[in-house]
């Protein structure tokens, strides 16, 4: 069995959750070590600590993905007498890589915050703080029919035709192609110097601009010609706007002081503080995962009841009352859906022989008593 390398799997990763997702300046990707070697076992978690370096060397795991970059400030020094200094000196020590998806996984369909609105069984949900509108291109590539399928294919892998919940979405139209070779070609259909007819069709696709480039190359070498005609095209169209938080209705409309249980037994958190009033009913709810407090306008103005966020400040909830926005806060350690979120991605999506683990130690610094 031929176990993939680090970089195919961090390509595969990152047609869901690509780096120009994330906000600027958010130190996104490969932080420790190298994706150039072959991977049989990665560790997915919320942070890197020493427990789940130890973790990983014992799962003999040698990719981390972590949600939090582990180094997020320039560091200034190595030193292995402080703890950041020794972490990475076990993680080189033992050959581990560390790639970090942080907001880009939050942003990302499918990520950090919808899987938290599914937790909470949100509906009709929508992006509550844009952060990103992509540029879309159509690919238009005139191919025989003979290698259809084959081109439909690669550039459905390369990420072409994916919209909204749908992939693999394409058009494709017959007609007649008319070309002559000359004398110095190779053709794959007629020869050189006479005009040859032949049935192509003409496949249309749909893709974001950053990522056009690798879906033409995925194209041209699955087709079949010497000289691959095809079309790029600007689009006017806009893709569903794409970003942070997420804002959706609860089946039923339930009172604050219930609600705060409910996000309690959904995501699996000992307690909550609760800004508001414990008799007022809440159905919409926005939710933004990690520290949310910049977004207390936004989740107010998104039309929302109650908004569950982590890291609350005191000033921040109680401008929250002032504008009568009730806010369950229930940490930021809630971020570890994304763990089970990306392990169950990847074995469904990746087709890649590698196996993706779900960390079991725990990162929550805090206790409850
Ligand atoms: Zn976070």
């Amino acid at each position: 069995m031929k176990f993939p390398n680090g970089q195919q799997i961090i390509e595969e990763f990152e047609k869901w959750s690509p780096k120009y997702l994330a906000m600027e300046d958010d130190p996104v990707g490969l932080h420790v070590g190298t994706l150039n070697k072959k991977i049989e076992r990665v560790l997915v978690t919320l942070d890197v600590n020493e427990a789940v370096v130890d973790e990983a060397i014992e799962k003999g795991a040698s990719l981390i993905i972590a949600h939090h970059p582990p180094i997020y400030r320039p560091l200034k020094n190595l030193q292995t007498d402080f703890p950041q200094g020794r972490l990475m000196e076990k993680l080189i020590k033992h050959d581990i890589a560390v790639y970090a998806a942080h907001t880009n996984l939050d942003v990302a369909q499918g990520g950090v915050n919808d899987l938290l609105a599914d937790a909470l069984g949100l509906q009709d949900t929508s992006v509550m703080v844009q952060t990103y509108e992509a540029e879309l291109v159509k690919i238009a590539v005139f191919v025989p029919e003979s290698h259809e399928d084959q081109v439909r294919e690669a550039l459905g892998k390369a990420g072409a035709g994916a919209i909204g919940d749908y992939e693999f979405c394409s058009y494709t139209l017959s007609g007649t192609g008319r070309f002559r070779p000359t004398q110095g070609a190779d053709p794959f259909i007629g020869e050189a110097g006479k005009m040859e007819k032949t049935a192509e069709s003409k496949i249309e696709v749909v893709i974001r601009k950053q990522e056009k480039d690798r879906a033409i190359k995925a194209m041209i070498a699955a087709h079949p010609y010497e000289e691959v005609a095809y079309d790029v095209f600007t689009l006017e169209n806009k893709e569903l706007p794409m970003g942070l938080g997420r804002v959706g209705t609860l089946e039923t409309a339930m009172s604050l002081e219930d609600f705060a249980e409910f996000v309690k037994e959904r995501l699996d958190v000992p307690a909550v503080r609760v800004v508001g009033d414990f008799t007022k009913p809440v159905r919409k709810v926005a939710v933004l995962g990690g520290d949310g407090n910049k977004y207390i306008t936004a989740a107010k103005r998104a039309g929302a009841d109650v908004y569950v966020t982590g890291d609350l400040y005191f000033h921040v909830a109680q401008d929250a009352e002032a504008i009568g926005l009730a806010v369950v806060d229930p940490g930021h350690h809630v971020e570890k859906v994304m763990i089970q979120g990306v392990v169950d991605y990847m074995a469904q999506h990746s087709g890649l022989n590698c196996t993706f683990l779900a960390s079991e130690t725990n990162t929550e610094p805090f206790r409850f008593k």
